[in-house]
């Protein structure tokens, strides 16, 4: 296993997955596609919770990234899914069933992904109420992480600002 060192950027359409996130725990996940980030990005990624941030049609949110197999559910794929945390001052910020940010449906569309830096461990949690006190810490962490205005992070915001540009 190869790690790779951190910003990691990477570019991806949103795709399906199982849709547990918004059904089972009130925090959705958009899930990026493995052959759209790459084979050899891929493979350097190791299971974790990460925190960084994304860009949506140059909209720039704070991002708590599940990496890995969701232990919980025992997952045989590795996927990168980050949860798009909405600014304060967003009427979508507390939208969820657990009162997390609900965007909208924006499956399809290019989501720009900058991984910062590292949170936990991947872990199996016994039921679904631990899972989500575990990730709503998370994205506690993330807010208090992406919030530290270090040159890194802004210069992650400025990259995941800018549209992905389609021809590329
Ligand atoms: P799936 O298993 O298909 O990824 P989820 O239940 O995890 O389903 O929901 C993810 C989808 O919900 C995303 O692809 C996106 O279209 C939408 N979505 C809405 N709000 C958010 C958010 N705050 N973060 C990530 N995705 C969101
Ligand atoms: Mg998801």
């Amino acid at each position: 296993m190869s790690s790779a060192s951190f910003p990691l950027r990477m570019q991806s359409s949103v795709v399906r997955g199982f849709g547990r996130g918004s059904r089972d725990l009130g925090i959705p996940t958009a899930n990026l596609s493995r052959a759209e980030i790459g084979d050899a990005l891929f493979a350097s990624l190791s299971p974790g919770i990460f925190w960084g941030f994304a860009g949506l049609n140059g909209d720039v949110y704070k991002a708590a990234i599940s990496v890995g197999y969701n232990p919980t559910y025992g997952n045989a794929e590795m996927t990168v899914e980050p949860h798009l945390v909405a600014r304060s001052d967003d009427e979508r910020r507390a939208a969820s069933s657990c009162g997390e940010t609900v965007l909208g449906d924006f499956y399809g569309e290019q989501l720009k992904l900058s991984i910062v830096g590292y949170i936990r461990p991947e872990l199996p949690f016994e039921g679904l109420d631990k899972l989500i006190v575990a990730i709503k810490n998370d994205i506690k962490k993330t807010e208090e992480l992406c919030d530290i205005e270090t040159a890194i992070v802004k210069q992650e915001k400025e990259w995941c600002a800018v549209r992905v540009d389609k021809s590329s």
